[in-house]
């Protein structure tokens, strides 16, 4: 069986490591907000080439503590509106309706799946606070075009980094080119911790500031609350994991390159639609992802010779139960994508063998 994404395998290969770091966290006795955390938000911050980086439970608190702050800050309130891609994951739209903010649902480029600048400005209205522009499958998503655009109608540029982290764009790292940026390190994820982590990052001092504050109960000094904050931690002992891992992150980016390529050069079957890649240092390879008219079948062929893949996502954001105001919209791209989109096994323990095997049974599909 090749899988998906062999987590086990992954981790591993550092095994030795994480468990020295678990011990580590153990033995100190200390569990929340201590010398690991410190250490990651200093050396995820230096990755990203941001100022500040602060350690929160998950990415989509991550998220959700950017627009809080903002709020809190007094540059949003509830009721603006925040320009969402479409087609992305639930997590990003979450963040901003959790805050009483309005996503306002624009599509992609067929061809990079991600936001399409060109269609921002007819989104934008009086009360158009903020884009939050997602690093979809693990590639930049930012342009000229973006960046201009915001700077114009005095918007911040929010990036969901939770799938791109590593992505190069004009030599500076997805995180590090809007005003502030959320990341998961969801197992799943390139910088996967072993349970749920996220973090935020910045170059304003205010936001951080405030962020600090509201992810550990609105509090900079214990039992003085400023602000209606949240218990939204990263624990030490993920922290240390992700000290671990961090290091790693650049080889499995390599990795994750090279068998993007070989799947690129490999796949010559028409029937396929390959994700279009303008300049590789912008893409990460969270995931590769193909299109098919009839991806279920492809999927099923796949599976019978013993090839997992998965599907993201299988139903856009305004289909679903939690977004019934928005069930009548129409967004034809996005629900092309989301008919149509395969994800093939990725990561960075994947040998040449397996792919070459997806690659070949790929190019027998006969649709
Ligand atoms: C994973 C993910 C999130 C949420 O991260 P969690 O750590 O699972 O909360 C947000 N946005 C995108 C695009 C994601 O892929």
């Amino acid at each position: 069986m090749i899988k998906f994404l062999d987590l086990q395998k992954i981790n591993n290969q550092y095994r030795d490591e994480l468990v020295q770091a678990a011990t580590r966290v153990i033995d100190s006795g200390w569990f929340l907000l201590g010398e690991e955390l410190t250490q990651f938000e200093e050396d995820y911050a230096k990755y990203c080439g941001t100022k500040y980086a602060l350690g929160v439970a998950n990415g989509l608190d991550a998220l959700r503590l950017i627009f809080k702050a903002y709020i809190e800050m007094g540059l949003m309130s509830r009721g603006d509106e925040v320009i969402v891609p479409a087609n992305t994951y639930i997590a990003s739209i979450l963040a901003v309706t959790d805050n009483g903010l309005l996503p306002v649902l624009v599509e992609p480029r067929l061809d990079s799946y991600n936001l399409d600048a060109s269609l921002i400005e007819v989104a934008i209205t009086s009360k158009t606070r903020a884009v939050l522009t997602v690093h979809l499958y693990g590639q930049n998503s930012i342009d000229d075009q973006m960046l201009e655009i915001c700077q114009k109608h005095n918007l911040f540029l929010v990036e969901d980094n939770a799938q791109a982290q590593g992505g190069v764009w004009k030599g500076k790292l997805t995180g590090g080119i809007g005003d502030a940026a959320g990341h998961s390190f969801y197992p799943g994820k390139n910088l996967g911790a072993l349970g749920d982590a996220g973090a935020v990052t910045t170059n304003d001092k205010e936001l951080y500031q405030t962020v600090k504050a509201l992810r550990n109960y609105g509090s900079h000094k214990k039992y003085e609350n400023i602000y209606q904050g949240l218990n939204s931690r990263l624990d030490e002992i993920q922290a240390a994991f992700l000290n671990v891992k961090l290091k790693y992150l650049p080889k499995e980016i390599e990795k994750r390159r090279e068998i993007a390529e070989q799947y690129l050069k490999g796949i010559t079957n028409p029937l396929v639609v390959l994700p279009l890649v303008p300049d590789p240092q912008q893409h990460v390879w969270h995931l590769f992802v193909i299109r098919n008219n009839n991806r279920l079948k492809l999927q099923q062929i796949l599976l019978e010779s013993g090839v997992q893949t998965l599907i993201h996502y299988p139903i856009p954001p305004h289909k679903q139960g939690a977004y019934s105001n928005f069930n009548e919209n129409h967004y034809p791209i996005t629900e092309q994508i989301h008919r149509e989109v395969l994800s093939l096994p990725m990561s960075p323990v994947l040998t040449d063998k397996e792919v070459q095997e997806v690659i070949q049974l790929i190019n027998k599909f006969k649709g």
